[in-house]
C-alpha cells in the first residue's frame, strides 16, 4: 500500500470537527474586524519568493518545493511556503491600489516547506493571516496583534504569550547592522555554524539563535539602537496594546526569519507546543509592496499555523463542537418499499430537513439500530401499508409516539420537532 508522504496529514471526519470550528471562528473574527478574504494560487513563479521572502532566508535557501522549468519558455514554479507574497502580488496585479489606498485582507490556505517533519512541523500545513496595506499608523500594528489574540481566545487557546520587538527601518537598521557585525566579527569563530554563515548575510538572525543564546544576551538591545521615529512608533504600539487590554512583553530577541520586516515584529507562542512553540508571528514590512512593483505604502500582517492552534486546543482539552444531529432516519419496513422511501427522503431533504436511510439492504431491526445510533429525533417508516395509503409513519424516537401522516405533513411535524427541542 502506498502511504501518504512524510510531513503531510490526512484529515478524517473526526479531525475535521475541530478543524472546521477553528476555521469558522477565524472567518467570523476577521469578518467582524473588516478583513476581506483573498485566495492566491497554491504555486507562484519561484522568483516571487526570492524577491519577497528573501534569498538569505531558510525558507528560500533550503525549504522550497520547486518545480523546475519545463521547456524553454516555461518558468520555475514554487508551491507557496507562505501566503504573504502571493496575497500582495494578487492585489498589485489586480491594480487594487488604484481603487483604494488602504486594504485589509485575510487568507486561509495550505503552505509548503521542505522541512524535517516533527510534531507541529509539517511539509504541508495550513496558515491563516492578515495583511493590512497602505498605512504606517502604529494602531494598525496593534489591531493585527489584537485580532490574532482574539481568534486564539475564541478558539479556546488560553495559554499564549505575545512578545513584540522593533527591528528599525531602512534609515536606522544599517548602522545597527554594522555595529553588530563589529562586535560579533572578532568572536564569530566561537558561534555555531549557522551563525557563522549569517554574520555577513543576515546578521540579525544571530540574535534569535537558540544555540548561542547565552552569547547574544550581552549584545546591545536593538530597541535602544533604532532611530527616534522608530522608537516613537514602537512606544505607540505598546501604548495601543495596553489600552486594548492585550498582555504582551518586549523581547529584543525576536527578529523573525524573513527579510522584509521593518519596525514592529511579533510572535505569539504557547507553552503547550513543545519545541515548535510559535503559534504565529508577523510584523511590519514597509518596503515590501513597493519592492514587488506596487505603490510605496506601509504594511503589517501576521501568519499563524492552524495545525499548531489545534495542538494547543488538544493540550487545553477543548472539545470540538458536537456534530448537529439529523432530523430523521428513514426505514423501509419491507424491501420493496426502498425505492419509494428514497423518493420520500429526497422530498424531506428538499424541505431543508437532514436525514439518511440504509443503503446496505439491512433488516428492519438493524435499520432501527442505525436510527438510534444516528441520534435522529424521528424515524420515518414506510412499508406496504403506508404506500397503499400514501402516508408515512413518523415515530418520535424520544417517547416512541407514532403517527401516520402524508409526506407534506411529516415534513412539518419533523421541522416543528426541531424547533421545540
Ligand atoms: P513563519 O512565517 O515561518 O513564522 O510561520 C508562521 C506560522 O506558521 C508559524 O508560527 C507556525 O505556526 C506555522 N508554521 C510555519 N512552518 C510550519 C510548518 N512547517 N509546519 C506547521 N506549521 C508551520
Amino acid at each position: 500500500m502506498i502511504k501518504r508522504p512524510d510531513g503531510t496529514a490526512d484529515l478524517l471526519p473526526d479531525d475535521l470537527a475541530q478543524w472546521n470550528r477553528v476555521e469558522r471562528t477565524v472567518r467570523e473574527v476577521f469578518g467582524r474586524y473588516g478583513y476581506l478574504e483573498v485566495r492566491p494560487p497554491l504555486f507562484e513563479n519561484t522568483n516571487l519568493f526570492y524577491k519577497s521572502t528573501g534569498e538569505t532566508t531558510d525558507i528560500v535557501e533550503k525549504e522550497m518545493f520547486t518545480v523546475p522549468p519545463r521547456g524553454e519558455t516555461s518558468d520555475s514554479y514554487t508551491f507557496r511556503p507562505e501566503l504573504t507574497p502571493g496575497a500582495i502580488r494578487a492585489l498589485i496585479e489586480a491594480k487594487s491600489f488604484a481603487q483604494q489606498a488602504f486594504w485589509k485582507v485575510f487568507y486561509w490556505g495550505s503552505a509548503f516547506r521542505y522541512e524535517r517533519p516533527q510534531k507541529g512541523r509539517l511539509r504541508q500545513f495550513t496558515q491563516f493571516g492578515v495583511e493590512a496595506l497602505g498605512s504606517e499608523e502604529p494602531l494598525i500594528d496593534v489591531e493585527t496583534i489584537a485580532v490574532f489574540a482574539e481568534i486564539l481566545k475564541l478558539c479556546g487557546v488560553t495559554r499564549y504569550d505575545v512578545r513584540i520587538n522593533t527591528i528599525g527601518c531602512a534609515a536606522c537598521r544599517g548602522a545597527f547592522r554594522e555595529k553588530l557585525k563589529g562586535i560579533l566579527g572578532p568572536q564569530i569563530a566561537t558561534f555555531c555554524e549557522n551563525c557563522r554563515k549569517r554574520l555577513d548575510r543576515n546578521v540579525f538572525r544571530i540574535l534569535d539563535c537558540k544555540i548561542d543564546a547565552e552569547k547574544t544576551a550581552a549584545l546591545p538591545p536593538i530597541t535602544e539602537n533604532v532611530c527616534e521615529a522608530c522608537k516613537a512608533h514602537f512606544a505607540a504600539v505598546q501604548a495601543g496594546l495596553t489600552n486594548s487590554g492585550v498582555a504582551f512583553s518586549v523581547d529584543p530577541r525576536i527578529v523573525r526569519g524573513l527579510d522584509y520586516y521593518t519596525r514592529t515584529v511579533y510572535e505569539i507562542s504557547s507553552p503547550d507546543l513543545g519545541s515548535q512553540s510559535a503559534l504565529g508571528g508577523g510584523g511590519r514590512y514597509d518596503g515590501l509592496v513597493e519592492s514587488m512593483g506596487g505603490p510605496k505604502v506601509g504594511g503589517v500582517g501576521f501568519a499563524a499555523g492552524v495545525e499548531r492552534v489545534l495542538i494547543a486546543l488538544d493540550a487545553a482539552k477543548v472539545a470540538a463542537s458536537p456534530a448537529a444531529l439529523p432530523d430523521f432516519y428513514a426505514i423501509a419496513a419491507t424491501p420493496d418499499a426502498r425505492a419509494a422511501l428514497f423518493s420520500i427522503v429526497q422530498a424531506l431533504r428538499a424541505k431543508g430537513l437532514s436525514g439518511d436511510l440504509d443503503f446496505e439492504g439491512r433488516s428492519v431491526k438493524a435499520q432501527f439500530r442505525s436510527a438510534n445510533r444516528s441520534g435522529a429525533r424521528f424515524a420515518v417508516v414506510v412499508g406496504g401499508e403506508e404506500l397503499a395509503k400514501q402516508v408515512v409513519k413518523v415515530k418520535n424516537m424520544a417517547d416512541g409516539a407514532e403517527q401516520a401522516v402524508p409526506v407534506e405533513e411529516a415534513a412539518a411535524l419533523i421541522a416543528r420537532g426541531r424547533t421545540t427541542s
